[in-house]
């Protein structure tokens, strides 16, 4: 078959390029490189040929950051697949199910009535308990007929279960980024969106931070872009650190994080950003391949809250404004749209 030539060709390839790199041959691995030989992952291709092309080598942390990366995607909407087609063909068969307990019923119904109709004439003693004998096996058969259909009931009602935990699975990863566990860019605008009809009705505030890594693209021109990834994560984790509950920390862009404060006025979000800031820049930066000490990375970032006339989109871009302002005044800073800022800077 065509199918299977190609799978072949695609495997083939994938085992010559793990030998060319000196890739240990793990499933992950091959999986990594199949999708890679077969070329419908353009962002996965980028990123390989660049590696290629620098002669970058593909050691196991590279390795299981690109796993991380590109399968997560691939296998989320396999699973989608999966868990749909495993819905419809058990719908289908709990369908039948009752379409034919409907029926079961319907005789059941008909018998009964058939026996009533009979013991209303003068029967002997005989013909009645020949009819009760009818009545009672039409029920037994009833009886046996409805527990089947129970069990087969539960049977379905545990697979469904079992699909709901995994489409919920499904669900929380396809709203996530695969390299910081952040909520990512679909899931911050669907948050901020809520956390705005929030505000509207319970006539509350939303205050949003944009924060961006200062010098980040000198960061990776020195230390490299896999160092780069590291100091996201330790990013990110800053910003899980300090945003718990009703708030939301995601990552906005690709060196871009965003934070959603529900009610929350700009007081209280900038005192949240100054300390997100001064926590960054304390972090200690170790490569870990090497344990080479790297410095101490800085972010800035803008804080805006949400006017009357606001639109998401409005808040973002006044939140942006205010990024770049922290950035041309010196960068590692937070800046607000008011006064505030400066007294708290002072204090
Ligand atoms: P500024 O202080 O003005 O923000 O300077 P910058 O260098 O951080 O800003 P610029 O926007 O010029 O560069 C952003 C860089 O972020 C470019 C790119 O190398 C890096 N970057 C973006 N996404 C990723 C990523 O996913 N991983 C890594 N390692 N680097 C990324
Ligand atoms: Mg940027
Ligand atoms: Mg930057």
């Amino acid at each position: 078959m065509a199918g299977q030539s190609r799978e072949q060709a695609l495997a083939k390839a994938a085992f010559a390029l793990m030998a060319d790199f000196n890739v240990a041959p793990t499933p992950d691995h091959y999986e990594l490189f199949f999708v890679y030989a077969a070329g419908n992952n353009p962002a996965l291709s980028r990123t390989v040929e660049t590696m290629i092309r620098e002669r970058a080598p593909f050691t196991g942390p590279v390795l299981q950051d690109l796993c991380a990366r590109f399968l997560i995607r691939e296998r989320t909407a396999q699973t989608m697949e999966e868990v749909g087609s495993s819905i419809s063909g058990m719908i289908d068969a709990v369908m039948s199910k009752l379409e034919k307990a409907g029926k079961d019923a319907g005789e059941y119904g008909r018998a009964l009535s058939a026996v009533s109709g009979e013991l209303g004439g003068n029967q002997s003693p005989a013909a009645v308990a020949k009819l009760i004998d009818k009545l009672v096996g039409a029920t037994q058969a009833m009886e046996t007929r409805a527990k089947s259909l129970e069990t087969e009931l539960q049977r379905s009602s545990a697979q469904v279960n079992e699909l709901k935990n995994q489409l919920d699975t499904v669900r929380k990863e396809s709203r996530l980024d695969p390299l910081t566990g952040l909520a990512n860019r679909k899931a911050f605008d669907i948050e901020l969106q809520a956390a705005i009809d929030d505000a509207r009705e319970t006539n509350t505030s939303v205050a949003l931070m944009m924060c961006d890594i200062d010098h980040f693209k000198r960061f990776n021109d020195t230390w490299g872009h896999q160092t780069g990834d590291q100091v996201l994560r330790l990013v990110s984790g800053c910003l899980s650190e300090n945003v718990k509950g009703r708030d939301t920390a995601a990552r906005y862009g690709g060196e871009e994080f965003a934070v959603i404060l529900r009610r929350t006025e700009l007081t209280g979000a900038i005192k949240l950003a100054s300390q997100i800031r001064s926590n960054v820049e304390n972090k200690k930066l170790v490569k870990r391949s090497t344990g080479d000490i790297l410095g101490t990375i800085t972010i800035s970032i803008g804080v805006a809250e949400l006017g009357q006339n606001d639109t998401a989109e409005k808040l973002v871009q006044r939140a942006d404004q205010c990024l770049y302002k922290a950035k041309n005044s010196g960068r590692n800073r937070v800046t607000a749209e008011d006064e505030l800022i400066s007294a708290i800077n002072a204090a």
